[in-house]
């Protein structure tokens, strides 16, 4: 089988699975068994050690390359160029793997926290890579930034949490023109509104832990190509390195994806609605929202982010209050029906404070200039019904 051509919506239930040869089993079974027997030494069906190989994690990796829109065959790759990981961040440090010492990889300005200390404070020390951290909407300063040892592009988009959206296209172009390797972070924006891999992109990096699971019930990660070369040496690092996705963990995201399509509708209409709420309030100073005409990047957006051919902004709202930090807190504390919690992604709805929690880790000084102030909040806005949500954020904002 070559690339998945059904819609999107069937691929998420269907993309890259089978019913089980031996008894008909809709789901996958899940495999726990750590080891294989085989007739004869290296002779085997294909599975020898579960690090190596796993049906159950293969489900799940064959299940996000077709939603990705991998064209890889099964002789080109066992899983289609998909790859599970113990953690997002499991995920890309496997990634860095396959770069060697000396590399410069050009990473985006505005990164989840945790990717930003995996660059500054582990990679850069134990894996001698040199890291530079560059604002990628502006393809003037990305083209300055490269050097004739830049090895990685590492885009995110849209980012967390100031949803600075990068146009996947021109960056995939300059990437390939420099002989660079070129990755997207897709975490927020989920395959159903972008597939970066489409766009150019050599490498599609995921924390499905946070929509691809969707129900805040697993860590994992998840890297995708659609390039045969890249697809082999990631294999190669995801086995030799050993941060693989457990087979019960595999089974709980995989039947998490399946109702992807329809959780990323309810997502992004919610959203896109408490969005305009928050921008019609005069205690929000800013909104920050792919999907409004004020955002800096909307047409980028607009082109690159769309559900079934409509334009959407995601379901990730990052805001400033007019407000001091003790105004913020109030803020956070007088929700009922968002929990105030990292993570996102999931079907109930979460605000957090970066500042004091998903970026503490990222330096003071970065975080101001990006503009992580003491009253910026982030929402993920969750499936539940819009009125209940939207009384929640008035309650929230009449505590200020
Ligand atoms: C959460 C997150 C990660 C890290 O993923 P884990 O599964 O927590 O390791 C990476 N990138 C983004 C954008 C995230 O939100």
């Amino acid at each position: 089988m070559t690339a998945d051509h059904s819609h999107l919506g069937t691929r998420a239930v269907h993309g890259g699975q089978h019913v089980c040869p031996t008894t008909g089993a809709v789901m996958p079974p899940v495999y726990l068994s750590s080891t294989y027997a085989q007739a004869s030494p290296g002779v085997h069906q294909g599975y020898e050690y579960t690090r190596s190989h796993n049906p159950t994690r293969y489900a799940f990796e064959r299940a996000v390359a077709r939603m990705e829109g991998s064209t890889l065959t099964e002789a080109q790759d066992a899983s289609f160029g998909g790859f599970a990981f113990s953690s997002g961040l499991a995920a890309t440090a496997t990634l860095l793997d396959t770069l060697k010492s000396g590399d410069h990889v050009l990473a985006m300005d505005d990164l989840y926290g945790g990717t930003h200390r995996l660059f500054r404070q582990v990679a850069d020390r134990s894996r001698g890579l040199e890291f530079s951290f560059v604002d990628l909407t502006d393809l003037d300063a990305v083209k300055a930034a490269i050097t004739d040892r830049t090895a990685l592009l590492w885009v995110e988009t849209p980012t967390n949490p100031m949803l600075k959206v990068s146009d996947l296209s021109s960056l995939a172009e300059i990437a390939r023109s420099h002989g660079i390797m070129s990755a997207c972070d897709n975490t927020f924006a989920t395959p159903m509104l972008q597939r970066p891999l489409e766009l150019g992109i050599d490498v599609v990096m995921h924390s499905g832990t946070k929509y691809l699971g969707g129900h805040s019930d697993v860590v994992c990660g998840v890297l995708g190509t659609n390039d045969a070369d890249i697809a082999q040496r990631i294999r190669f690092h995801q086995n030799a390195v050993g941060s693989v996705l457990g087979p019960m963990d595999s089974y709980i995201a995989l039947r998490g994806m399946k109702t992807l399509a329809i959780r990323m509708e309810r997502h992004c209409s919610n959203a896109a609605m408490i969005a305009a709420q928050l921008d019609a309030s005069d205690k929000v100073t800013a909104v920050f929202y792919p999907g409004l005409p004020s955002h800096p990047q909307h047409e980028v957006a607009a082109r690159q982010m769309q559900l079934d051919g409509i334009p959407t902004g995601g379901g990730m709202i990052t805001i400033t209050l007019d407000t001091d930090l003790a105004g913020c807190r109030r803020f956070l504390e007088a929700f009922e029906v968002f929990a105030l919690a990292e993570s996102l992604g999931g079907v109930e709805s979460l605000v957090n404070h970066p500042a004091i929690m998903t970026h503490a880790s990222v330096p003071a000084a970065h975080r101001a200039a990006l503009g992580i102030t003491d009253t910026l909040a982030r929402l993920s806005v969750g499936i539940e019904d819009i009125r209940d949500l939207q009384a929640d954020v008035e309650r929230a904002l009449a505590a200020i």
